[in-house]
């Protein structure tokens, strides 16, 4: 047989990407790493678990917390902490890219960042402060709840 079914080839992708990354392949990470690559994006942990466990079977939310804390560490997940919303989850592209939240259904969508770049990651700090991260988040509302809104 050298025909590969159609399930396991995202299996063993991940299994590659974890390899890369100089992780340990375990199920629960290649099951995850899956569902996240799989996801539209933005999916917080519950919505992943249950993803994963469609291929892994079960994994408790402690389980989920720790991958997900381990292939964001590794950067193969970027993880976007939102006020007032559960952490999301999506691949790591490294594309500095921005997003945009409503505020009346909690969509988010990616807002491509205009220069490419990441000069909001050079703040005028002392020298002293490690930054580690810029996070951009734009507040509105979707073109459906806009629709949906009356205009006073
Ligand atoms: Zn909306
Ligand atoms: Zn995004």
């Amino acid at each position: 047989m050298t025909t590969t079914s159609t399930t396991d080839e995202p299996m063993a992708l991940a299994a590659a990407r974890l390899r890369t990354a100089g992780m340990r392949v375990t199920a629960p990470r290649m099951a995850m790493l899956t569902a996240v690559h799989e996801s539209p994006g933005h999916l917080d942990a519950d919505a992943l678990r249950e993803r994963a466990q469609r291929i892994t079977g079960h994994l408790s939310l402690q389980a989920t917390y720790n991958v997900l804390r381990a292939l964001t560490d590794a950067g193969l997940v970027r993880c976007t902490q939102i006020p007032g919303h559960p952490a999301r989850y999506e691949t790591e592209r490294h594309d500095n890219h921005h997003h945009f939240v409503c505020r009346a259904c909690g969509a988010i969508r990616d807002v491509e960042c205009t220069v490419g770049a990441a000069p909001c990651m050079e703040p005028r700090l002392p020298d002293e402060y490690d930054t580690q991260e810029a996070a951009v988040t734009f507040w509105g509302l979707c073109p459906d709840c806009r629709a949906a809104t009356p205009a006073s």
